[in-house]
């Protein structure tokens, strides 16, 4: 009896001391990294929008990536979704919506759907969210994920995001998550006075620049930003087509 007692006991005392302790109980096990994420990799790299800041601090990261890669789904690197694809790192994504300067009304479309975690990202803060995805697998599995997380603000198509969406122009801004070698000039076109476009711009596959144009009086503002590497944009941009 005695030795029972002390087996409970200490296995009690294990479970408090445990580093898991308290999050066992919590219904997101992942809020301690999203936490970190966003205080360190996010606010720690000179991000400061708090709109941006709260976005990336609510949406359940780890819920757009593969099971086996949730572990890691705070870490500040990008990773693969499928099909030669990847979801940014945090620091990029917040770094390109802060960018783009969102205010609550704004309407935002965004060209490379894939995990719909930056769609996600900008859902929390405005009230209209279009995004596109080339890729028919991925657009397929982006659709029920953000069905089955509720994001039902957020518009998804199966198409080639380089003609943007006519049907739901202008747009306060545009964000592209798939390296161009050039500014698709129907995304220029869709974009309101006043609008930002953000885009990872150049033509090679290891480095692009990252660039933000704003519409000024019917003019593009362009400003260089910083190097980033991403996927690069198929379809009418490249030489290359989806292959479903
Ligand atoms: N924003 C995504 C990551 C983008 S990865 C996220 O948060 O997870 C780049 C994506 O752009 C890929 O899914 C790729 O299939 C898509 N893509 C590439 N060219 C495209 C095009 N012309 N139109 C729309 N999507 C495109």
């Amino acid at each position: 009896m005695r030795a029972r007692v002390l087996v409970i006991c200490l296995l009690f005392s294990l479970a408090i001391l445990s580093p898991w302790a308290g999050l066992s109980s919590s219904d997101d096990p992942f809020a301690r990294a999203r936490k970190r994420m966003v205080e360190v990799d996010i606010k720690g790299r000179g991000i400061k929008d708090r709109r941006v800041l709260r976005a990336m601090g609510s949406v359940p990261r780890h819920l757009f990536v593969e099971e086996y890669l949730r572990r890691e789904a705070y870490a500040d690197y990008p990773l693969p979704i499928g099909e030669g694809q990847t979801i940014s790192q945090p620091y990029v994504v917040a770094l390109m919506t802060e960018l783009l300067e969102l205010k609550p009304d704004d309407r935002v479309l965004e060209i490379g759907t894939g995990s719909g975690y930056q769609a996600a990202v900008l859902a929390e803060i405005v009230k209209e969210v279009y995004t596109i995805e080339i890729r028919k697998g991925l657009f397929e599995k982006v659709k029920r994920r953000l069905k089955d997380l509720g994001y039902h603000s957020i518009k998804v198509k199966h198409g080639d995001g380089y003609f943007g969406w006519e049907e739901y122009a202008p747009f306060d801004a545009i964000i592209v998550t798939a390296a161009a070698n050039h500014i698709p000039p129907p995304l220029l076109k869709q974009l309101k006075e006043g609008g930002r476009l953000v885009i990872p711009l150049g033509s090679t596959r290891y480095f692009q620049t990252l660039t933000r144009i704003t519409m000024v009086k019917g003019e593009p503002i362009v400003e260089h930003i910083t190097s980033v590497r991403f996927v690069p944009m198929i379809g009418r941009m490249g030489s290359a087509t989806p292959h479903d």
